[in-house]
């Protein structure tokens, strides 16, 4: 916030002394600083340029402090934000005091504890009591104590005896929450998935085009029956030749013109160009929601392969292996959990400087409004790709992130700091992303098959191709859409 403090033209209707020195975003959870400055006359904050302000003051407040439009910061608004953390204090507390009334605590080991989300049916934070720690997004912005922290403060009710000794009663309770399931549509759209699947792959293959067939020999078999199988092979979760019985059923079924031989199909996994043709297949699959989905988060994940890395190690004096593995880096719809667009990297690739294309790419097809992603992923060139794609970015910052930079930046910064319920709430979305990559993992296998790293890559496209379209068959049954892929895909 220092930004805006520092650039804070002095308005000819503010009081000069009611500016007051800015407090270091670290002392933000300093008692006493609180009460000293509680005190302190509330006014609107409004950014530059904007119409309405950023934080309402006091009603009581006279109307002429500031006026709207004004290139005029008002009164040191970090003080106000002071005096809602500390009420957010007892807040939490009291917070804490109901969830430890839920079921679904688990103790761990020593200090560390699993506390049940109250808003995702099957996700829970770690909470370190020791180190007065916790996994939550509330805590990984504020650093102060969050309701996980509290509830198994209450959780952990201990007892004193006449001997000094002390004995702990920690409620050990397990048990399961279940989410609401519409069962007939989930049951029709799991009984015909694999059929659904093979037809919209093959309304998907259908705008691949082959490429000409120059000199002699036999015509080879069109790229796109090429793609089908290769998809299909995944989809099977079988070896190629495995897989051959259920490539062969497809084509007479209509869905192919001719059945490659399982060695044409290993060959193409290792072609570099099926690498772009299979990315855009990804991209045109999560286009029919696009009217669904306008929050997206990014993040990556790994795939594991059965390729070691060998070298001699002279500290130990003996060979030494380690399995190699790839990186997904991927941009999901939270509301469908569809991946918009994916690109695989080794496993040095780094996340952050993925997004830009990430968002690039979905925004292709989708109208976003929100892109979430977790720290690593802070940076201007990515806060201003968001920007460009005209969504809000939900980024948390560092504690030594400073409020200079972009217009994007500020923007984000400000609404980090200063609506924080509503930058938590976007933020949460972001776990959505989490539950893609354990369902791609969990319908089609957390690791690759293929030995040679271009292979590796069009594999796990292939995955995310068959996650796509078996969302897209869930959709159809829940939501009622009807998919229809349309245009050329050049090879
Ligand atoms: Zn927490």
């Amino acid at each position: 916030m220092k930004n805006l403090i520092r650039r804070r033209t002095a308005h000819r209707r503010v009081r000069p002394d009611l500016v007051v020195p800015v407090l270091d975003p670290r002392q933000r959870c300093a008692e006493g600083s609180v009460a000293e400055r509680n005190d302190l006359v509330r006014k609107p904050l409004f950014l530059e340029g904007a119409d309405e302000p950023l934080l309402h003051g006091d009603a009581a407040m006279s109307p002429d402090c500031a006026e709207p439009g004004a290139d005029v910061v008002v009164v040191a608004p970090f003080e106000v934000l002071l005096a809602e953390l500390a009420a957010e204090t007892d807040l939490r507390q009291e917070r804490g005091r109901l969830l430890s009334q839920n079921k679904g605590f688990k103790h761990i080991a020593g200090v560390t504890w699993l506390v049940p989300s109250q808003t995702q049916p099957s996700g829970g934070y770690i909470v370190n009591t020791a180190e007065k720690t916790c996994s939550c997004p509330d805590y990984e912005l504020r650093r102060c104590k969050c309701k996980h922290a509290w509830a198994v403060e209450f959780v952990q009710t201990s007892e004193s005896h006449a001997d000094g000794s002390k004995t702990v009663t920690e409620s050990m309770t397990y048990s399961r929450t279940t989410h609401q399931q519409d069962w007939p549509a989930y049951n029709e759209a799991q009984v015909s998935e694999k059929e659904t699947v093979q037809t919209l792959l093959r309304g998907l293959c259908d705008g691949v085009e082959t490429p000409a067939h120059a000199g002699r020999g036999p015509k080879p078999i069109p790229l796109s029956d090429v793609v089908f199988a290769m998809a299909m092979k995944c989809y099977t979760l079988m070896s190629a030749r495995r897989a051959s019985t259920d490539i062969k059923n497809a084509a007479e079924t209509g869905n192919m013109t001719r059945a490659p031989h399982y060695n044409s199909i290993l060959a193409a996994f290792e072609k570099t160009e099926m690498t772009a043709i299979l990315t855009k297949l990804i991209e045109r699959s999560a286009a029919p929601l696009a009217g669904i989905d306008t929050s997206f988060a990014v993040d990556s994940t790994g795939f594991g392969t059965c390729v070691y890395r060998r070298w001699y190690d002279a500290k130990y004096g003996k060979e030494m292996k380690k399995a190699t593995w790839l990186k997904a880096h991927a941009i999901v719809g939270t509301t469908t959990n569809i991946i918009a667009s994916v690109k695989v990297t080794d496993s040095d690739g780094a996340d952050s400087p993925q997004l830009p294309g990430l968002v690039e790419a979905a925004k292709q097809n989708f109208e976003m409004g929100e892109v979430s992603a977790d720290k690593a992923y802070l940076g201007h060139d990515n806060l201003a790709a968001i920007d460009t794609a005209g969504a809000s970015a939900f980024i948390p910052f560092k504690l030594n992130s400073q409020a200079d930079g972009s217009p994007a930046w500020r923007k984000m910064h400000a609404v980090f700091m200063f609506k924080q319920e509503e930058f938590l709430a976007a933020y949460m979305k972001r776990n959505n992303v989490e539950s893609t990559f354990s369902s791609v993992k969990r319908k089609f296998g957390g690791s690759v098959r293929s030995k040679v790293f271009t292979a590796q890559v069009n594999e796990i496209l292939c995955k995310v191709l068959c996650y796509n379209l078996s969302m897209l068959v869930h959709a159809m049954h829940k939501l009622g859409i009807e998919p229809s892929f349309l245009g050329q895909v050049a090879a």
